[in-house]
């Protein structure tokens, strides 16, 4: 699309106008919802393709993969009913005793279903601590490696990867990189420019921000063999992402660049408030000049570093949990990325087993005042410490 003085729309207006959507037979704006199961043949009893059932996809939920991958700058991207279905479905097109690379701490969901699948002997899972490429590297065995997962910025840490170094070390190895950017979605992050194969991000998260769906994404920079399996694995187990979901989800998109924005602001007059605050231990923020992470992340976002950010407070695990019940704004709930903050306390949410600072508290800052925020978390703080 060129605009009439020849520039080319950048692409903030291109995904606020949704790749400039424009029904051809109505003229509306906005894409349609089709809520389908099955499509009639036509009179020499042919598919219209491209869809025969509601496993193959919708009309909405092309459009949104559309944009996601103008987003991604991807070949292709392909939507799933959570992150989650999109997760197991690149674990179960890998093949039976392939050898993975994987970070010790990530995402739970994700993590659990590595350690299941080598619990079965599905997988030969190898661990790293996120962000060390050393440890990555040792990891890797030449030849016999089919993946690297690498999630950045890193749950609940937010320890940062670089992507480019990374993608030079799978490949060296001859297994592909795959990235979990859900932290900083691909209006900060283009996952795939920096070298990944594949880019995974929770939809539920940023791109959709208004939770209210779950969806998960993968994006490829070239299709292939596993990319195949992929699509094949999707349509025959029927996790796409269905039409009003996908509806929600391109509305959503539509402001992604201002939400992002918004929150990235907030989460950085956040962090410069709480950090040396004398009820807190650590401010963990990829955005402060102090997280190891910062020149990397600096980088790999634009100086856009988003709204996730982790503190350690000082006192008992109970001291945690009271400031996570005493804020008034923040939502005392899981999940990230919306337009909403939210708390939790990690360790309760994640569960046993599962390695966390007994006093870690998630943040995922909205698009609220700051303000507000700062001042809300500062008196839950406040009283937890008192009655601890
Ligand atoms: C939420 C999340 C997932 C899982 O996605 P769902 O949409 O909840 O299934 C995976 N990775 C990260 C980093 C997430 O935050």
């Amino acid at each position: 699309m060129t605009a009439p003085n020849n520039r080319t729309p950048s692409l903030a207006t291109r995904i606020a106008q949704a790749l400039r959507y424009l029904d051809p037979e109505t003229g509306a704006v906005i894409p349609p919802i089709q809520p389908v199961a099955t499509y009639a043949r036509d009179r020499e009893y042919q598919p219209l393709k491209p869809y025969w059932y509601r496993r193959d996809g919708n009309e909405t939920t092309v459009h949104a993969e559309k944009i996601v991958a103008e987003l991604e700058d991807a070949a292709e991207s392909l939507l799933f009913s959570s992150g989650m279905s999109a997760a197991v479905a690149v674990i179960d097109a890998m093949e039976t005793g392939a050898h993975v690379v994987v970070p010790e701490v990530m995402y739970h969901g994700v993590l659990d279903r590595f350690q299941n699948a080598a619990k079965k002997r599905r997988l030969d899972v190898s661990y790293y601590p996120a962000g060390d490429l050393d440890a990555m590297s040792v990891a890797l065995r030449p030849g016999e490696t089919r993946l690297v997962w690498a999630e950045t910025p890193n749950n609940p840490y937010w320890e940062v990867t670089d992507i480019a170094a990374a993608a030079d070390l799978a490949h060296g190895a001859g297994a592909l990189l795959l990235t979990d950017c859900t932290g900083t979605p691909p209006c900060a992050t283009r996952a795939l420019d920096f070298g990944a194969d594949i880019s995974f991000h929770s939809a539920t998260k940023y791109l959709n921000g208004h939770s209210d769906i779950t969806a998960g994404v993968l994006s490829v920079r070239k299709t292939g063999e596993l990319w195949n399996e992929i699509v094949l694995t999707r349509k025959l187990q029927g996790t796409v992402l269905q039409s009003f979901d996908a509806w929600l989800l391109i509305r959503g998109m539509r402001t992604l660049f201002l939400r992002y924005e918004r929150a990235t602001e907030n989460a950085l007059a956040f962090a410069r408030h709480f950090e040396g605050h004398p009820a807190l231990e650590a401010v963990l923020y990829p955005g402060l000049p102090s997280h190891p992470g910062h020149e990397i992340a600096k980088r790999q976002t634009g100086e856009m570093f988003g709204g996730m950010l982790s503190v350690i407070t000082t006192g008992t695990e109970q001291t945690a949990i009271d400031t996570v019940t005493g804020c008034e704004i923040f939502y005392p709930a899981t999940s990230l990325g919306g337009v909403e903050s939210l708390v939790e306390h990690r360790k309760t949410v994640s569960g046993e087993g599962f390695p966390v600072h007994p006093r870690l508290i998630r943040l995922s800052i909205g698009i609220e005042d700051a303000a507000d925020l700062i001042a809300d978390f500062e008196q839950a703080l406040e009283r937890a410490v008192v009655s601890s």
